[in-house]
């Protein structure tokens, strides 16, 4: 890749702002870790919190926790530095550097502080909107980073990219191996999908084969109120016309009731701008 200063000074400023997380997670742990056990004796008595050692207070059994460092918003990094995003070639190269730092410096805290530092690749499920609005107040409208309500989650190819699920899986499982504290990848396939079998089969394996550590199918589970009927149903049934409809939805990691009342409005308008990721290829 060409020396871009724009790339050059983010790297910069990223180091600076991991370094800075690092020090927050472990302020962060220093005060809890000062607490008495006292405040929870039922857990620290009966063997709750494995590894506890009385004479050591309660740090020696916080300390097997994870202290991660979240992100989230790759692709519109990308599409501010260099004007594309991971779906690309030089997206991807970009992406790889800038997960690769995440990992090493996360790797160099475990190491020197003896604790579990971790990247994790989060959702973000109130900030992806909270930061969204802080960034526009910021910097404005800029097309393809802040023309909508949310950041993208962590790595995530943006939702309305039209991939079907194989290319989805090529290009996140490229990345999904710098994240050591969690991610998720997810395809979105039809209501329809789930009596063919052989398909969603053959995209598991795919996805095991790239070594994909969490992998999600979400397919739609909207359910009529009224009569009982369930598919993907977006404001009415087709088979009452009611318009009382609870609509299921895996909006992150769990499947949280209707995702209209469940998350923010960044969250659900990331929902309504997801495509499907189903293609020839997926059909049996
Ligand atoms: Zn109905």
């Amino acid at each position: 890749m060409e020396a871009n200063r724009d790339v050059e000074a983010f790297m910069q400023l990223l180091d600076q702002k991991l370094h800075e997380a690092k020090d927050m997670l472990i302020e962060r742990f220093n005060f809890i870790a000062s607490q008495s056990p006292k405040a929870a004796t039922f857990m620290y008595e009966n063997h709750i919190m494995a590894g506890y050692i009385p004479e050591e207070g309660i740090r020696s059994a916080l300390k097997h926790g994870t202290l991660a460092i979240g992100q989230l918003g790759l692709a519109e990094t990308l599409q501010l530095l260099i004007g594309t995003d991971q779906t690309t070639e030089t997206g991807m190269e970009l992406a790889k550097r800038i997960e690769a730092l995440f990992k090493k410096r996360c790797t160099e805290f475990k190491e020197e502080y003896k604790l579990n530092f971790g990247v994790y690749y989060t959702p973000a499920e109130n900030l992806c909107k909270t930061a969204m609005i802080k960034f526009k107040q910021k910097y404005g409208i800029i097309p393809n980073v802040s023309d909508k309500k949310y950041f993208t989650n962590s790595i995530h190819v943006p939702v309305w990219h039209k991939l079907n699920a194989f290319e989805k899986i090529d290009i996140e499982s490229q990345l999904t191996g710098y994240s050591s504290a969690g991610c998720i990848t997810y395809v979105e396939l039809d209501s329809s999908s789930v009596h063919n079998i052989g398909a969603i089969e053959k995209i598991v394996n795919y996805a095991m084969d790239h070594d994909i550590p969490y992998f999600a199918i979400n397919v739609p589970n909207d359910l009529c109120l009224n009569c009982g009927f369930t598919g993907e149903m977006n404001d009415h049934c087709p088979q009452c016309d009611s318009t009382s409809i609870q609509q299921l939805r895996r909006v992150t990691g769990y499947l949280t009731g209707d995702y209209k009342t469940a998350f923010n409005e960044g969250k659900q308008q990331e929902v309504e701008m997801r495509v499907k990721h189903t293609g020839v290829e997926v059909e049996e």
